[in-house]
């Protein structure tokens, strides 16, 4: 059974919040997210046009990822608070 779009990203949310993802704003539109499966390596994630866009091969195969659904829930709050200072 095919899973939808919607249920892609809710899957790979609830991956990011029970994996506990760590989000590392690098720029205003940059983050970078661990990987918890290779430690040591990390996804640069770029927003590009309001979306992120994850370099792991899942994202490139599916168009939707757990660090890219971190980095939406956080992006979601920083583009809320603009004079927030970078982390
Ligand atoms: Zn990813």
């Amino acid at each position: 059974m095919a899973m939808s779009t919607g249920e892609m990203v809710q899957r790979a949310k609830v991956r990011a919040l029970s994996e506990g993802l760590q989000v590392y704003r690098i720029a205003p539109d940059a983050y970078v997210v661990p990987s918890k499966s290779e430690p040591g390596e990390a996804y640069e994630i770029l927003i590009i046009n309001g979306d992120p866009a994850c370099p792991c091969p899942g994202f490139v195969n599916r168009q939707v990822c757990k660090h890219q659904q971190a980095v939406s829930m956080r992006y979601a709050i920083d583009i809320q608070e603009p004079n927030k200072s970078e982390e």
